[in-house]
């Protein structure tokens, strides 16, 4: 099957550097959110980020122009209904993604693929609200989405090889490397990544060492772009938590409980950069 159309839902974080690539290897896409500011704010993030490369040299004033006018923001999640497929990247929540994706079976066309973006959920529950569990698939983006090369691709249970083969030359269109994993928790990537955050968060709770120096050895002594407190920082501290929750849950494992810690900081809103404090402190 060709894909000629894109559907994107969500304009946060994920969702408009999905829309972005998308539109930047030539797809018209349909980006949709459910109010006009956030639109208008993934509208920005785009153009910011295309301007990034104009200055580099890498895009020209056009290109970026081209871009953008692929892009058609919407608040319409009918506007999307011809499209060949579906890329979810709204909140992690079961379920507004359970509702999306009924709603979404029953509008689009038979032949359409349904991907979610999500960090945790499992892809086979959300393709068992649907008719079509066969092309109900997992495309996980990793953060930021423009730079990372990374996409990890769950199969459901029931997601078709037809399915899987579409995704993954779509992904790497989009200039991705796709890698095949099966729909177990966490996939691959946030289950090895999130017990290590959690493991560091155990580390300042015992008193080990202060978020610098646990930081500086994952840097220095492993080789790490960022130590592990900051990258949690990054990702959102409700993020963390919430995978965590998803790991012991789903593996009835205590390795997997989340650090008390981790629970006081999101409970008192300190969820990292988006909030301007978490394991560090951004207010300044
Ligand atoms: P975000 O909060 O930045 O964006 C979510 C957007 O979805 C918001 O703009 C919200 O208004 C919108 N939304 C809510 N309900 C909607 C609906 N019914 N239709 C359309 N839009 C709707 O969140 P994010 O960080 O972009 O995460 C989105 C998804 O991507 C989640 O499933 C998350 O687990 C996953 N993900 C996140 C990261 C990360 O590092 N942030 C990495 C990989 C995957």
């Amino acid at each position: 099957m060709e894909i000629k159309k894109i559907m994107v839902l969500g304009a946060g974080q994920m969702g408009n550097g999905i829309a972005q690539v998308c539109a930047q290897a030539g797809y018209p896409v349909v980006m949709r959110d459910i109010e006009d500011s956030f639109l208008e704010r993934g509208m920005k993030a785009i153009s910011k980020n295309l301007q990034r490369g104009v200055d580099k040299g890498r895009l020209s004033e056009e290109e970026k122009k081209a871009v953008e006018d692929r892009i058609q923001p919407t608040l319409e999640l009918e506007d999307g209904k011809d499209a060949d497929i579906v890329i979810e990247a709204v909140v992690e929540r079961m379920d507004i993604k359970e509702s999306l994706f009924r709603s979404l079976d029953e509008m689009t066309p038979s032949h359409t693929i349904l991907a979610s973006n999500t960090s945790s959920l499992p892809l086979t529950d959300i393709a068992a609200v649907t008719n079509r569990p066969e092309k109900v698939i997992g495309m996980h983006f990793m953060n930021p989405v423009p730079v990372m090369k990374l996409v990890e691709i769950i199969r459901g249970l029931a997601t078709s090889d037809d399915t899987y083969q579409v995704v993954e030359d779509l992904a790497r269109k989009l200039d991705k490397v796709p890698v095949e994993v099966e729909d177990f928790p966490g996939f691959v990537s946030n289950r090895i990544l999130m017990p290590m955050i959690n493991e560091a968060v155990y580390c300042l709770m015992e008193g080990v060492a202060r978020p610098e120096a646990i930081d500086e050895v994952m840097r220095l002594g492993m080789n790490h772009p960022m130590g592990p407190l900051t990258l949690a920082d990054l990702i959102g501290l409700d993020t963390c938590l919430s995978v965590m929750e998803v790991l012991h849950e789903g593996f009835g494992d205590d390795k997997y409980r989340p650090c008390p810690l981790l629970r006081k900081y999101v409970a008192a809103g300190w969820l990292g950069r988006k909030s301007g404090r978490g394991f560090y402190d951004y207010s300044g």
